[in-house]
């Protein structure tokens, strides 16, 4: 039987690894250029982490995590998101009585055991932001700017940037004995998951993906209207630094994360046009979620990307850079006998910084030439008789098709001196 990659999985080949690359370049860059620097955590954890960083309640705890038992039978699960274990990083190094805020970025693969489907793997990559340490809002608005930033890196200006404020855990608590009251008589319309949790947790409906629930609870009362003072002013700070940066959003009473740690800014950022998930990322503030890791009241935000809608994105609407060519110079051997000294130019030529290569299966040397323009090489080496008995090799310039002696010795500047011009 033939083995293929698991259910949810699938290989990036080089072709599109290149894609990859510079996508994660654009985003390392944009990060770092807003003083994130790159966290890297284990890419499991114990499970009770995520029962407490990413919420009991939540999917992705109650049917999407990867779960097993090791050897000594503890409970690890591979990690279905980063922030949890960036909140565990945190307190695990005491990283909190240091310099504040923190703000790191991570990137690489999640895993949820969810139905495959169409842009949507059980190994799937995202990239993310956190920073711990401070609630001012401008921070906030950073985030945001970073966020809009990277897109235009990756040159997506199409966006759609959805905010709202789900306030503090008193102004929170207010709108959902009001919510509360208000879906109670339409209960019967709702769908059977928010029947069940809408006692609970009201504003799970909100962002119920079941449209009748959506109609069911129309004119609801908002979140915006419920908000204390504090944070009432912070949202507006928010949104005044984005207007005066000239950064689009649209208010958005629906948008609310239906878990007790998160607070105030709420976001999500939409590519129109890329299938009915047009969300490509998402995030807010979180003051709750260290505290309720297991640390010290210590706020946050940041947001995550999918990366494999991003590329989505790019590939409908941009597409990326092509990509460099393999190599540079290609060393072409003339005779069998003189494979050992192919290979020694060979090696010397990379080892001086030359992104090289030759052929291993005893081609032609037409066949040779034709992998030589395959691979991009700019220069094709030949190495026969004559050129090693006088001491020189024949190069080619592959554009031009003109070939001309180089001496051994004045080869790699040769080489380099043309390669630094084109
Ligand atoms: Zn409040
Ligand atoms: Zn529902």
């Amino acid at each position: 039987m033939q083995i293929k990659a698991p259910r949810g999985t699938y290989d990036i080949l080089p072709d599109e690894a290149v894609k990859w690359q510079w996508m994660e370049q654009v985003l390392r860059e944009t990060a770092e250029r807003f003083g994130y620097r790159e966290i890297r955590t284990p890419m499991f954890e114990h499970t009770e982490l995520f029962h407490r960083g990413v919420g009991e309640s939540t999917d992705i705890v109650t049917k999407e995590m990867y779960t097993f038992l090791d050897k000594s039978q503890r409970s690890l699960t591979l990690r279905p998101e980063g922030t949890a274990s960036c909140a565990r990083a945190l307190i695990e190094h005491s990283l909190y009585n240091g310099t504040l805020p923190i703000k790191w970025y991570y990137i690489g693969p999640m895993f949820r055991y969810d139905r495959p489907q169409t842009g949507r793997y059980r190994q799937f990559h995202q990239f993310g932001i956190e920073a711990f340490g401070s609630r001012s809002p401008y921070l906030d608005a950073e985030v945001l700017f970073l966020l809009v930033e990277i897109l235009k890196g990756l040159g997506l200006p199409a966006y759609e940037l959805h905010l709202n404020s789900v306030g503090c855990s008193q102004c929170r608590e207010e709108y959902r004995r009001k919510l509360i009251e208000h879906i109670t008589p339409v209960k019967d319309r709702l769908c059977a998951d928010c029947q069940v949790r809408y006692l609970q947790n009201p504003l799970r409906v909100l962002d119920c993906k079941e449209k009748s629930c959506h109609q069911a609870i129309a004119d609801h009362p908002t979140l915006i209207d419920s908000l204390c003072d504090d944070c009432r002013d912070h949202y507006t700070l928010v949104q005044k630094a984005l207007r005066d940066n000239g950064i689009e959003f649209v208010h958005d009473d629906n948008l609310v994360r239906g878990l007790d740690y998160y607070t105030n800014t709420a976001f999500e950022i939409h590519i129109p046009g890329i299938g009915a998930q047009s969300a490509v990322g998402g995030g807010g503030r979180y003051d709750g979620l260290v505290e309720s890791c297991g640390g010290p009241s210590l706020p946050g935000i940041g947001f995550a990307l999918g990366l494999e809608r991003l590329l989505l994105a790019l590939d409908k609407y941009k597409g990326v850079p092509p990509a460099e060519k393999q190599v540079n110079v290609f060393v072409a051997v003339m005779q069998d006998h003189l494979e050992d000294r192919a290979a020694a130019l060979l090696y010397r030529l990379r080892q001086q910084g030359i992104a090289a290569d030759k052929d291993y299966n005893q081609r032609s040397s037409r066949a040779q030439m034709k992998l030589a323009d395959k691979l991009g090489a700019k220069y094709v080496i030949l190495l026969g008789e004559d050129e090693v008995k006088g001491g020189f090799v024949t190069v080619r310039d592959m554009k031009t098709k003109e070939q001309r002696k180089v001496d051994q010795e004045g080869l790699i500047p040769f080489l380099q001196e043309r390669l630094d011009n084109c």
